[in-house]
């Protein structure tokens, strides 16, 4: 079965064959492989003196971890976002008790740095803006650099959601990045992660809501004795060592992003010729995951029973599904999905 879904992906062999192994959390050798990972995914942002601080849990965790721990209860975050997971965050916000601003723009056309510039300008009370690379509801890219740019010249703290993008679309500078182990990284889920400068992960002592989910606390850890505060998901973690250690064999994120790009032309192509016209303009379109309009009920257990799983759309108002671009597929998945696709259609 291959999953062409937002994640979890599909993993290579050899990843899935490291979680064959059991690890003691203290154990010298994990201690390492740990430190390893935490190293390696930090060299993947540009940036000093930064510092990858995980956490157990899907990707949302470690979100709420950052949001919680990086905001200070004082400061006020604007969540200027396009789609699903912008309105998470607010969402996260809200439960936390953050003072935040949401401001929501059209969910198939990304965000507008003018725009930003001008809802900071308005309101000088934002400390931090939050904000989400590729939008994985839609699949839509976002202009990171420039929005990031913005965010800097007017003052402001940026924490960005590149949960669908880290590892393969170029990442800039941010105060922290936030990503999962189970998207383009092509590992296992189940580990979340944040990279931020260590000054500021030092200056977050005392912020954080939540215990589980306090990062300066488990940095501080890591740190000390380089041990998680409870129990790490070591299985994961091992998958995702052999998962970095492929991303480097393959090229580093810039071979990984052809490769999606390959993927997503031919998805594109292939559906195209179906008659089924992408949701997004193909500049706005992130080699990711793609929404097409025209979904029907039988689609989903029909694709499926030729060994592919595809997921509904996100947006409301469209009548969409989705086929996702990334993961450890062989070269020959995606025509076959879209003969699978053909086959439900003939059906
Ligand atoms: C996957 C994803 C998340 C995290 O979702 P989880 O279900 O918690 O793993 C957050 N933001 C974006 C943009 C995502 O694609």
């Amino acid at each position: 079965m291959f999953l062409l879904t937002p994640g979890p992906l599909t993993t290579a062999d050899e990843t899935r064959a490291a979680m064959a192994h059991d690890w003691g959390s203290r154990d010298r050798s994990f201690v390492e492989l740990s430190a390893s990972v935490c190293r390696d995914l930090a060299a993947l942002v540009p940036g000093d003196d930064l510092a990858c601080v995980p956490m157990q849990g899907s990707g949302t965790f470690a979100v709420e971890a950052a949001l919680g721990s990086l905001v200070p209860r004082t400061g006020r975050v604007l969540v200027f976002h396009n789609g699903s997971y912008g309105a998470r965050i607010a969402e996260i916000c809200r439960r936390i008790g953050r003072a935040h601003t949401a401001i929501a723009h059209d969910e198939l056309a990304p965000l507008s740095p003018a725009a930003l510039a001008e809802a900071l300008a308005r309101d000088s009370a934002i400390t931090h803006v939050a904000l989400v690379h590729v939008e994985t509801g839609a699949g839509l890219r976002n202009p990171l650099a420039e929005l990031v740019a913005v965010c800097r010249g007017h003052g402001r703290r940026v924490i960005v959601d590149a949960m669908s993008s880290f590892g393969t679309l170029p990442l800039v500078a941010c105060d922290a990045i936030i990503a999962a182990s189970g998207k383009c990284l092509e590992g296992p889920p189940g580990m979340g992660f944040v990279i931020a400068r260590r000054d500021a992960l030092a200056a977050a002592h005392g912020n954080a809501h939540s215990l589980a989910l306090d990062l300066a606390d488990q940095h501080a850890a890591l740190e000390r004795d380089g041990q998680w505060r409870f129990t790490p998901p070591t299985h994961v973690v091992a998958a995702l060592r052999v998962a970095l250690d492929r991303l480097t064999a393959e090229g580093g994120p810039p071979a990984r992003l052809a490769r999606y790009q390959r993927n997503c032309h031919a998805l594109v192509a292939g559906m195209t010729a179906l008659g089924f016209a992408p949701l997004l303009a193909a500049e706005h379109q992130a080699p990711i995951i793609v929404s097409f309009r025209g979904a029907f009920p039988e689609l989903y257990e029909r694709v499926r029973a030729r060994g592919f799983v595809i997921y509904p759309g996100r947006l409301a108002g469209h009548a969409t599904f989705r086929i996702g671009c990334i993961g450890a597929l062989p070269d020959d998945a995606i025509a076959n999905a879209i003969a699978a696709v053909r086959d439900a259609l003939a059906h």
